[in-house]
């Protein structure tokens, strides 16, 4: 089939997730057809070098054959089996044992699901479960944080803090709050980092007064806000959160689904920030996006008390552990290891990147240039004025545009560009993408 023949079928037929499908016009769909290493290639023979990583889940890159071998050679020994009652298969404990020994060490167990949203549905009923068990039933209360991202599902869109997404198809869950989210560029850039991170910290005390202590079961957070717009917290405010959680006895969700295996330079987002959190959400990195996986680790305080006191826990998915999935997603792990991947982006790429990303700090449309790890942002700026421009999907959007022509993916948050490139990314290609950035802001100016 020719390019067209597939937009016009795609325009007919198919329902995109996030879309506004009558914006599609006649252009259609970029029809994506293969990819290799940091690289995807469209139906019209255009080379793009993926800053995205997909959706911030390809870690390992495009045609990594061991991967597929993982997963035909489980597709044909046991394709399916459950995980329920008391079945399981090999695949699913090797996994579980490999990410538990990956984990920080009070985490010992892990539940399996096949998403991020998925796994936050999970964390919704463990939490509560886990005060009922405790004697504590009006423990009910979640606090999340405003343009948080936790999935879109009831559960996880609830849990996430994007107003948009509480507008459609409502009523969210009951008994969540949001707080303020860290966002010094964009909310905080009156006083200085650190005030503003211990700030945001007193908004989280502040709530939990006003709900009643007694009241609130768990915080849950990225432990860098991804689909929000990359937004790393000052250095204030994780100590200032992790001392208030401790003061009112209230558990620690860190939601990984982007920042696990690698993204910031270490296994987990947790172990950069020192976190120690109760459950922590995963899938994206797990499998490098190859195969749908997801999980929570469940941290010893809560896994203790659902395996000693909790009896049958009334909750699993026919593909909680898929064989297949599991495979790859061991294999994935084996293989980041193995290369030393998580040390590279902690030890080099992350530097590398900072640098050659904080250069474009230098471009008046640019206010902010930051990133940790893999992960880096530019705040776009009215280059008159220094101020935001202020509309929703508005210059950021345009400068995706224009990246994409360009031969590069970005993604925009209304006027801030993300990027979250494969981990193995080379110097070279971290150059052709701060290049193909710089060409994209001048083309938007
Ligand atoms: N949590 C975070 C932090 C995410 O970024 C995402 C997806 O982007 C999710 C949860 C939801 O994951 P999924 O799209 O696999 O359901």
């Amino acid at each position: 089939m020719k390019t067209r023949d597939y937009q016009v079928l795609d325009r007919a037929h198919h329902l995109h997730p996030f879309t506004d499908f009558k914006a599609l016009g006649e252009e259609g769909s970029r029809i994506i057809e293969r990819a290799e290493g940091v690289y995807i290639h469209d139906s019209e023979g255009n080379c793009i070098l993926d800053g995205m990583a997909g959706l911030w889940c390809v870690n390992l890159g495009y045609g990594r054959h061991e991967l597929v071998e993982a997963a035909t050679a489980q597709l044909e020994r046991l394709p399916y089996y459950n995980n329920f009652f008391k079945t399981t298969h090999p695949p699913a404990v090797k996994l579980a044992e490999k990410l538990v020994q990956l984990a920080p060490e009070h985490i010992n167990h892990v539940f399996f699901v096949g998403s991020g949203s998925e796994a936050n549905d999970t964390v919704l009923r463990m939490v509560r479960r886990y005060w009922a068990l405790k004697g504590r039933p009006q423990k009910q209360w979640i606090i999340g944080r405003e343009n948080g991202y936790h999935g879109s599902t009831l559960a996880g869109m609830s849990l996430g803090g994007m107003d948009v997404m509480h507008g459609q198809g409502g009523p969210c869950v009951p008994n969540i709050a949001h707080i303020r989210q860290p966002y010094w560029f964009g909310e905080g850039r009156d006083m200085s980092p650190e005030s503003f991170g211990r700030e945001c910290a007193a908004a989280l005390e502040a709530k939990i007064q006003e709900l009643g202590e007694e009241n609130v079961a768990a915080f849950i957070a990225e432990p860098v806000q991804g689909a929000g717009g990359a937004i790393m917290p000052p250095e204030s405010y994780w100590p200032a959160v992790k001392e208030v959680l401790a003061r009112y006895d209230i558990l620690l969700v860190a939601d990984e689904v982007i920042c696990g295996f690698g993204r910031l330079g270490e296994w987990f987002g947790s172990i950069h920030y020192d976190l120690k959190p109760d459950l922590m959400p995963i899938a994206k990195g797990l499998s490098s996006g190859y195969l749908p996986i997801g999980g929570v680790l469940v941290g010893d305080r809560v896994a203790d008390t659902l395996i000693e006191e909790g009896g049958e826990f009334f909750h699993g998915f026919t593909y909680s552990g898929h064989p297949a999935c599991a495979a790859v997603a061991l294999k994935n792990l084996e293989l980041i290891e193995a290369e030393g991947v998580v040390d590279r982006v902690r030890d080099d790429l992350g530097p590398y990147l900072a640098r050659r990303w904080g250069e474009l700090v230098e471009h008046p449309l640019v206010g902010e240039a930051r990133s940790l790890g893999l992960m880096g942002a530019l705040e776009l700026v009215d280059p008159e004025t220094g101020e935001r421009f202020d509309k929703v999907l508005g210059v950021g959007n345009l400068c995706r545009d224009f990246s994409f022509a360009g031969g590069l993916v970005m993604r925009s948050v209304g006027d801030t560009m993300i990027i979250s490139p494969p981990l193995v990314i080379t110097h070279n290609e971290i150059d052709e993408l701060v290049t193909k950035a710089r060409a994209a802001l001048d083309a938007t100016l």
